[in-house]
């Protein structure tokens, strides 16, 4: 089996020699030195550290980079992003995630946590890049409910494919998804074994809304709505206060 050689480099403080065969670590010493069949790769203007997990992406909007930027989330959300991802094909998220996938790649990013939409083009892109990662499949009301079932199955038909790739559901975030549909992805969830990934209290206006609807904040709500437990990942929540439960 072939086997990569690192020289000299540099792990926790010291330098030393690294050998990789296929996709393991089958040695680690300083007094090892190259064999035969060890492609040598002079490491010592580098360091070895623990990869990168990234907890929250769309990694397909690497496409709209640059695109309306500097904007509060709602005006960028309505009037620019999702305008533009509705003549986003499928095609488009597929390359667009595998230039992700590149640039992470590229950083040292081993594994991502997406939320998007046609989540097929992204599991493909991502098989084929050989990454690991977790695909949430967004959900939220104004998909109707034939849209949801399908977004319910496309979990079920990718759960098992992959050793490396899970899939998820991605609840959009309390001011898309009613208190049913946060019951129902929940339950999902915990029926299936996946994590919830979604949005949550991102913005003031979020939360001032929250509590106007529903006299409580985002946090709250979806606590009282028994959505919240160990297998969840809430991305952003930038607008909490300090109480602290266990
Ligand atoms: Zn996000």
């Amino acid at each position: 089996m072939k086997s990569l050689f690192l020289k000299d480099v540099l792990l926790n403080g010291t330098r030393t020699n690294i050998r990789i065969t296929g996709n393991r670590f089958s040695s680690i010493s300083t007094t090892i030195t190259p064999e035969q069949d060890d492609e040598v790769i002079e490491a010592s203007q580098f360091a070895i550290v623990p990869p990168f997990y990234n907890a929250h992406t769309h990694a397909a909007m690497s496409l709209l980079r640059g695109y309306a930027d500097d904007m509060p989330l709602f005006p960028w959300l309505n009037d620019h992003i999702w305008p533009f991802e509705a003549k986003m094909t499928s095609d488009d998220i597929y390359i667009g995630t595998r230039l992700a996938i590149l640039e992470m790649i590229k950083s040292g990013t081993v594994f991502y946590n997406d939320m998007y939409w046609m989540m097929d083009a992204v599991w493909k892109a991502t098989d084929e890049m050989g990454v690991r990662a977790c695909l949430g499949v967004t959900v939220m009301d104004n998909l109707g409910e034939e849209k949801l079932r399908k977004s319910f199955d496309l979990i079920e038909e990718y759960q098992e494919k992959s050793p490396l790739i899970s899939m998820s559901v991605a609840p959009h975030a309390p001011y898309t998804v009613s208190d049913k549909l946060w019951v129902r992805s929940a339950e999902y969830a915990k029926q299936h074994n996946t994590i919830l990934h979604f949005h949550l209290s991102e913005t003031e206006k979020e939360v001032a809304d929250c509590v106007a609807e529903h006299g409580l904040t985002p946090v709250r709500w979806l606590d009282s709505l028994g959505v919240l437990s160990s297998n969840c990942v809430a991305a952003h929540v930038v607008h909490v206060d300090e109480e602290v439960r266990y």
